[in-house]
């Protein structure tokens, strides 16, 4: 493993690779951009097959976190953690304790938070060692579980969208299909179903299209089958990867956007291959940033109100990059990427005044 040169490929700042033997800790912390803040991102609990794979998904996804902070509009850069390991088996006090310490070491460079196999009890031990961790329990002063709060991001997300491609903002009357009807897929059925949209929903778990079903008027739909159907919109929260060489032909929807990570299956073809069938693809790291919002406002004494109040923001954020994509004739994912990172050079420009060095303040010739 080649890691100055892993790292150097998308300008890591720090990687810092944690071991306690006896407890059997091995985890792996990247902070890749602190231009805008301190780096916040979740810890990622998972049995990577190699040290590499480990190294190689910490570095990604770190860097992803750096552009959805940017796009939000947060004072925070990109960083995330991982630790190596089985969590059916490993999961105790003593490791998520030992990791806060490595957490703490870094002095505030890294905040983290839960993530996939981490939990908000996992986040709470951590908090023993560390301040810098967020997405504990409301009962702590944490802020709970982030999905009302990324729902509503999806859902203004997608009104800016459905203004953009139609001109209309009401949303009464137009199909809606939700691929997953999980913890956001929920909230967002029901924002939808109060500005009067007619839904289509598809989820593996029974109980969770019967609930849908129940309070929405949902109509259940087969697993492949939402791809092909007549819809207005599709919005996908389930899974990443979804929008590919196989589905992205039989899309029918004019607007796509929802909360999985990843939807794109490789950003730059099939971002493209959307833009070139005229579908409006909603960015999936800008419309589901409420998530991030909501615990970023942990860190300023957690007030839901006013994060809900920062998720609307996603709107106009939407609206912006609508409208790069449109006037450089790019797809909307290059168009965000493009924002983000104009946002931290300009910011990092900005941090060139009146910094703390004495002798640049002061020196005297
Ligand atoms: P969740 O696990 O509560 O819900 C996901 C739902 O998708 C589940 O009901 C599951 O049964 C269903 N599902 C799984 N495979 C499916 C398939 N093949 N077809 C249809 N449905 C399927 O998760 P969530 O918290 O609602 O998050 C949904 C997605 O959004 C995830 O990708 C997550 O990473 C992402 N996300 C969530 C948040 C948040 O605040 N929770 C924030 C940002 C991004």
């Amino acid at each position: 493993m080649d890691v100055f040169k892993m790292m150097g490929r998308h300008n890591h700042e720090q990687v810092v690779f944690c071991s306690e033997r006896e407890i059997g800790l091995r985890a792996i912390i990247a902070v890749h951009d602190t231009t805008l803040g301190p780096s916040l991102g979740g810890c990622r609990f998972y049995n990577y097959s190699s040290d590499d794979d480990a190294l190689y998904d910490v570095l990604r996804l770190s860097r992803a976190m750096t552009y959805k902070a940017s796009i939000a509009g947060l004072n925070l850069g990109g960083g995330k953690s991982v630790i190596i390991g089985d969590p059916e088996k490993e999961r105790n006090e003593y490791l998520f304790r030992a990791f806060g310490r490595f957490v703490n070491g870094l002095g505030g460079r890294y905040i983290t938070a839960e993530d996939m196999n981490t939990t908000v009890r996992d986040m709470e031990w951590v908090r023993n060692e560390t301040s810098y961790v967020t997405g504990i329990s409301k009962a702590l002063g944490g802020s709970g579980d982030p999905s009302p709060v990324t729902a509503l991001g999806v859902f203004v997300g997608l009104k800016a969208a459905w203004q953009t491609k139609t001109g209309r903002e009401d949303m009464s009357g137009i199909k809606v299909a939700v691929q997953g009807v999980g913890h956001v897929g929920y909230h967002l059925c029901q924002y939808l179903h109060d500005a009067g949209a007619q839904l289509f929903i598809s989820d593996v778990n029974q109980q969770a299209v019967d609930r849908a079903v129940r309070d929405f008027k949902a109509t259940q739909i087969g697993g492949d089958e939402i791809y092909e159907l007549d819809v207005d919109i599709f919005s996908p929260c389930a899974m990443g990867a979804i929008l590919n060489d196989d589905t992205i032909p039989k899309i029918k929807a004019q607007v796509i956007g929802g909360a999985a990570n990843n939807q794109l299956a490789v950003s730059k073809t099939h971002g493209e291959a959307l833009r070139k069938r005229g579908i409006l693809y909603a960015p999936d790291y800008a419309i589901n940033a409420g998530g991030l919002i909501n615990v970023a406002n942990e860190l300023e004494g957690y007030n839901q109100e006013r994060a809900f109040k920062q998720a609307e923001g996603i709107y106009h954020t939407l609206l912006e990059i609508f409208r790069v994509s449109e006037e450089q004739g790019i797809p909307t994912n290059a168009a965000s990427d493009h924002l983000a990172e104009e946002r931290i050079q300009k910011v990092a420009r900005i941090k060139r005044f009146y910094n703390d060095s004495p002798n640049r303040v002061f020196k005297r010739r």
